[in-house]
């Protein structure tokens, strides 16, 4: 009996930490890493969230950035970090397709992490420098064919969204290029306009400003649709490049075991930050559109991470491209 009752003071006791704890979230700074480095994609649509769920979690989100591997050097680092609501990652599809590029990742995807939600799907286009010969996307096609072994594709190492963009690129041509590996792809982007590099898969919040200033010249989207952004721009698929249709989808995670309340006060805010006009209209400005609030939830980040992996890895077998 005695015992009975210790055991319910001190479940009772536990609970009330636990509300407690939940109405102080979060009491301090909360740090979001992204998995690549400063002023590429990712970096952009976290600085656009970043600073809204700032506003509605009363704390500031300070974006990292921690670029290297493919964006699994930033992974990494959250999956390790204490599960206190105090460290987030904003990744993108690459959290998919790592699982499989990587037999000996540090993390395992997963069963490392606990979820916020979904931030947004981004197409990519299939940009070349300036002053590349091709003037339309089936030239650029029996060009990269014919001078494979002198060109070179930017990326942001295997695992990123430009690797996986370039890796179908080069399988569908069967054009083994020289593939150049940042540690994001704003760096990559600096190559780009330098004309140090010639070719560059990239979302579409990297490179709308520089192909509608025509500092860089862009060939295709990888959308089901044309873009409203660039109406004269082809999609890879209706050109023939059926298996170039794929969106850069970005979502946010924590540490495993990371509380729920925290994960669904973030989850909260990141549903607040989307449905802000000012988000969405900078969304609309590259290309992308927030996501709907029910896909910014644990759940739909789960279960797209789970579908995700399951629809690459075959895909990234059958190429037998792995990182290690
Ligand atoms: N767009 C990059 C990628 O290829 C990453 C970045 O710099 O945001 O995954």
């Amino acid at each position: 009996m005695a015992y009975t009752k210790i055991v319910a003071a001190v479940a009772a006791s536990l609970t009330m930490a636990g509300a407690a704890w939940a109405q102080d979230y979060p009491s301090r700074q909360i740090t979001m890493v992204v998995p690549f480095a400063a002023g590429g994609p990712t970096d952009t649509v976290a600085r656009l969230v970043a600073e809204k769920m700032s506003g509605d979690l009363g704390q500031q989100v300070i974006v990292e950035n921690v670029g290297g591997a493919g964006g699994t050097l930033g992974a990494g680092r959250v999956a390790a970090a204490e599960a206190d609501g105090y460290t987030v990652l904003l990744h993108h599809i690459g959290m998919a397709t790592s699982a499989t590029l990587y037999r000996n990742l540090a993390y395992d995807t997963l069963n490392a992490f606990e979820y916020v939600g979904l931030v947004t799907e981004v197409p990519m286009v299939i940009t070349a420098r300036k002053d590349f010969e091709p003037t339309d996307f089936a030239a650029f096609q029996e060009y990269v064919k014919a001078n494979a072994d002198t060109l070179t594709l930017a990326n942001a190492g295997i695992g990123a969204a430009s690797h996986l963009c370039g890796m179908l690129l080069m399988q569908a041509l069967d054009a083994p290029l020289v593939t150049v590996p940042y540690k994001g792809t704003g760096p990559a982007m600096t190559d780009l306009l330098g004309g140090q590099t010639d070719i560059m898969c990239d979302q579409t919040t990297n490179t709308t400003q520089q192909i509608k200033g025509g500092t860089i010249k862009a060939y295709a989207v990888t959308s089901p649709e044309r873009l409203d952004l660039f109406p004269d721009l082809p999609t890879a698929a209706e050109s023939g490049l059926e298996a170039m249709q794929f969106g850069i989808w970005h979502g946010i995670y924590a540490p495993k075991g990371t509380p729920t309340e925290a994960t669904e006060r973030l989850s909260t805010a990141l549903q607040t930050a989307l449905a802000d006009e000012g988000v969405a209209k900078a969304m609309a400005d590259l290309g992308t559109a927030p996501e709907p609030a029910e896909n910014a939830t644990p759940a739909a980040l789960k279960a797209k991470l789970e579908s995700e992996i399951a629809r690459w890895k075959p895909i990234i077998e059958a190429a037998g491209v792995f990182a290690d």
